[in-house]
């Protein structure tokens, strides 16, 4: 049986971080928001679990924060007064080489610079010389990124900066792939190896343009801003957020699918879920879910623009992912430690290989030897584990073709082909392991619809699907086409990662929109003007 609420100013489907933000943001300009959520946790790629071992909190998904710490809309939702503390790791990320060596991020940009130019002399002053340049255009080149498109006010900021850090040549930098922006800056392995490896966060080839940016912000926020995590877990990042909405009069509910949107005279009014209920939405609906959800499943064929049916048929995923979590009983006994140890830390043999298990993933293939993203949790906050012990997760990509029919079997081998990376760095690893969790592709999505597959990314970063290419051509904003619905999830401008950027821009669209064509606000600034020029001095 279908039943009816009687309607809130704005529903937001999916309670992932995005979700959050915009139902902040939107309960903050006085709207009434509820957020509806297919499972029974708030903050979809942003939360945690205890199910691997007694005593372990692992973070399900997503695990390090520096865009959150850089991004002015978390930083603007003041969560400290909602329970978030935030923990750093002795040293933000590291690169374990298999003769032993380490590359180290250290908190300290000279610590860093050190540890480069002793391994070669001229890499020091490289590095720092690299963060006086991001001193000068980081701030507005992540605003430029962050901003809704096209980034105005970001994009005058980044011009006026680039004279006085390097122009044109900078340009030119940002625009060169990951691989040979490192070696065009330093001769060692060192840096190298930290930015081809943190531009391995994206899906983006090492020999293609956009790797370069990427991997130099990454690198630059882990040593500007650090790698911070949520005391307690991930999750608290969220729940952080869901209790800021409900001291605002926002509402939440889990455990609740929606199942469509409905569309009347071409303009969404409602969701309606699995169980039969119907959330009118007066003035917007937010859809925090990546757009093959929200375009092929949530909305009737019939509503979609035909420009965006067009765009979605070649709408391309990034790679699934296999995700391993243990429970140790100690440290990683690495064969060779760390001067200072990383919160979270690369696996790649060398540059080369590194690259090469990347393009071997973007060409269809299987890595025998992947390339690994992984997070010592305890290391970055005590409470996640008794003392002594260790949270740890990798994870890895593989082709969205082989994900998609892998078992339960062949997921748990490539689970232990993964595992085998990290016991030749640190022999006897196996055997400090209390308990271990795979997630395949298909765990994955189930425990989050929106991870399509196991794509992380909410569609892939490549240079082709950005910008006003988000999520198809011509979309580079949050609208859709439909009028009051809006897509504020990472498959929107400017894609994945946990800074809001998606959410805080579905939701500024929807109050500019209100705003601009409320009868209301429009009679009363109507009035206004014309009282001024009515007035005898007008
Ligand atoms: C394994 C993994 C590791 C990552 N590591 C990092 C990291 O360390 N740092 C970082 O910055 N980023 C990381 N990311 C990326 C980052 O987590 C995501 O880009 C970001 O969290 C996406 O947020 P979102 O709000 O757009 O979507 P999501 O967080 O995916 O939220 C979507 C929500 O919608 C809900 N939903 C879906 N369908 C429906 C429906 N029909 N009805 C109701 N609700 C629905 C889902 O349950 C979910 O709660 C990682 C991602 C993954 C998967």
């Amino acid at each position: 049986m279908s039943t009816s609420s009687p309607g809130h100013d704005a529903v937001v489907v999916g309670a992932g971080h995005n979700g959050l933000v915009a139902a902040n943001l939107l309960a903050d300009a006085g709207w009434s928001v509820l957020v509806v959520e297919q499972q029974d946790q708030v903050g979809g790629a942003v939360r945690s679990d205890t199910e691997v071992h007694p005593g372990f909190v692992h973070d399900t998904f997503s695990a390090f924060y520096p865009f959150a710490a850089a991004s002015p809309v978390i930083s603007g939702l003041d969560l400290e007064q909602h329970g978030l503390r935030w923990r750093h790791p002795p040293a933000p990320v590291g690169h374990p080489f298999p003769d032993g060596g380490w590359a180290l991020v250290h908190p300290d940009r000279h610590d860093t610079a050190a540890g480069l130019d002793a391994e070669h002399p001229g890499d020091g002053e490289a590095w720092l010389d690299l963060c006086r340049t991001w001193d000068r255009v980081g701030g507005p080149l992540l605003s430029a990124m962050l901003d809704p498109f096209p980034p105005v006010r970001g994009g005058a900021r980044l011009l006026s900066r680039l004279p006085r850090a390097g122009g044109l040549h900078l340009v030119r930098e940002l625009l060169t792939p990951a691989a040979t922006f490192g070696a065009s800056r330093f001769g060692g392995r060192g840096a190298r190896t930290l930015i081809a490896g943190s531009a391995g966060h994206a899906d983006i080839p090492l020999d293609s343009t956009g790797s370069g940016a990427f991997g130099l912000i990454m690198t630059m926020l882990a040593q500007s801003v650090g790698f911070p995590v949520p005391e307690g877990g991930a999750g608290r990042l969220t729940e952080a957020m869901a209790r800021r909405l409900e001291s605002r009069g926002g509402r939440v509910v889990l455990g609740t699918e929606v199942e469509s949107v409905e569309v009347r005279g071409g303009r969404a009014v409602a969701v309606r879920t699995r169980e039969g209920e119907r959330y009118a939405a007066r003035r917007a609906v937010v859809a925090d879910v990546s757009a093959p959800l929200l375009y092929g499943r949530l909305l009737d064929p019939d509503d979609l623009p035909s420009r965006v049916a067009r765009g979605m048929d070649s709408f391309e995923l990034d790679p699934a992912t296999v995700k391993v979590d243990w429970a140790l009983s100690g440290p990683i006994p690495w064969a060779s430690g760390p001067a200072v140890a990383p919160g979270s830390f690369h696996v790649g043999d060398s540059l080369s290989q590194l690259q090469g298990s990347l393009a071997e993933v973007a060409a269809g293939g299987v890595p025998q030897r992947p390339f690994l993203l992984a997070g010592q949790m305890t290391t970055s906050d005590p409470t996640r584990s008794p003392a002594g012990t260790e949270s740890l997760w990798a994870y890895t990509h593989v082709p969205q073709s082989v994900g998609a029919r892998w078992s339960r079997d062949d997921v748990e081998r490539f689970g232990d082909r993964v595992e085998e990376r990290i016991e030749e760095l640190a022999p006897g690893f196996g055997s400090r392991v209390l308990a271990r969790r795979v997630l395949g592709p298909r765990d994955l999505q189930e425990r989050n619809a929106s991870l399509v597959g196991g794509a992380v990314n909410g569609g892939t970063s490549q240079l082709h699907q950005m910008l006003v290419l988000r999520p198809v051509p011509g979309l580079g904003r949050p609208e859709t086409g439909i009028g009051g619905l809006y897509l504020g999830s990472s498959s929107a401008h400017p894609s994945g990662g946990v800074h809001g950027a998606p959410g805080a821009n579905a939701a500024r669209a929807a109050l500019l929109h209100h705003r601009l064509h409320s009868p209301v606000r429009a009679g009363a600034g109507l009035l206004a003007r014309l009282d001024r020029s009515s007035a005898p001095d007008g």
